[in-house]
């Protein structure tokens, strides 16, 4: 049994510019940040399980309006919320996800519950919605999503045929997709990765976190992967698998690998954001692309660290 275990979270690599951010600002980031790092430490430190450890992480940041998922997701282009969530587990490559779905709190429990309650892998819109009903889950009222900072963020753009990323350069607000991976005491990893999406999306638009391969990916011979940014481009750049293949098929480290798909691959295609990974043996990267991206990690040899621009 290994006694080590890592844990890395994000909150999307769409900050606030520097000169936007305040130090209260950065106070109430930091502090939501730690609580969901505490969320998965509690349990890794325990000796409990990578899955349990993202889920819980990820739970927590959903719950925090500051971030794009769960409770803080963004306005789509008829004025609800539609969010994607997606769970990956290295040891058995079980995967579950959810897009397109409504009125729930913890997308990321939901994305767990295909996993391991369905056949499938991947449920949309009202199929989804009806899965989760099954499972008695509660279905929120509009009122406990609004913000109305977000709210502002749509009115900007409703009339309009433009829909915002949170790494967009236009907008003075930026939040972002959630996300965490965690290596636990048994040497198994895991990935997570929850979002609202982007501001006025419309036609059903689904970005790279509900996609196994693009945002989300863990398999145990490799890495965990959660990532957050342009989920077009990381959907055709198949970002997160691609990690794991250059690690896999090439023989990169971890290191080598997210930072060659970061700084070179997602570049080329026109794309921008960063992934947070972690490997078996511990290592944990959170290389980036943008001018930040709100992070954090902590590990069992008591090192621990939050995160903002860079360093
Ligand atoms: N990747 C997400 C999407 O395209 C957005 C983000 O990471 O903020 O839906």
């Amino acid at each position: 049994m290994i006694k080590n275990f890592s844990l890395a979270i994000h909150g999307g690599a769409g900050t606030l510019l520097r000169g936007q951010m305040t130090p209260a600002k950065e106070q109430e980031y930091t502090a939501a940040l730690q609580h969901a790092l505490d969320a998965g430490h509690d349990i890794l430190s325990k000796a409990g399980s990578a899955l349990d450890a993202v889920e819980a992480a990820v739970r927590v940041l959903e719950d925090c309006p500051l971030f794009n998922a769960g409770r803080g997701s963004v306005f789509t282009a008829e004025g609800t919320h539609q969010m994607d969530a997606s769970i990956m587990e290295g040891r058995t490559r079980n995967a579950g996800a959810v897009s397109l779905i409504t009125g729930i709190r913890n997308p990321i429990s939901l994305a767990r519950d295909v996993m391991e309650k369905s056949n499938h892998v991947f449920l949309a819109g009202d199929g989804a919605m009806h899965f989760a009903k099954t499972l008695g889950y509660t279905i929120e009222e509009p009122t406990y999503f609004h913000n109305d900072l977000r709210h502002k963020q749509w009115l900007d753009l409703r009339d309009s045929e433009a829909f915002q990323l949170d790494h967009s350069d236009k907008k003075d607000s930026k939040f972002g997709t959630v996300g965490a991976v965690a290596c636990d005491v048994h040497g198994n990893l895991a990935a997570a990765t929850s979002t609202g999406g982007m501001t006025n999306k419309k036609w059903g638009r689904v970005g790279d976190s509900p996609m196994i391969g693009a945002g989300t990916y863990a398999n145990n011979v490799t890495c965990a992967i959660s990532c957050t940014g342009s989920g077009e481009f990381f959907i055709r750049g198949v970002v997160a698998y691609d990690v794991s293949c250059l690690m896999e098929y090439r023989g990169l480290s971890l290191a080598d690998a997210a930072s060659e798909v970061i700084q070179n691959r997602v570049l080329q295609l026109g794309g921008d954001g960063g992934l947070i990974a972690v490997d078996a043996q511990g290592n944990i990267v959170m290389p980036f692309n943008t001018e930040g991206m709100y992070r954090g990690f902590a590990t069992s040899s008591g090192k621990s660290g939050i995160s903002i621009y860079k360093d």
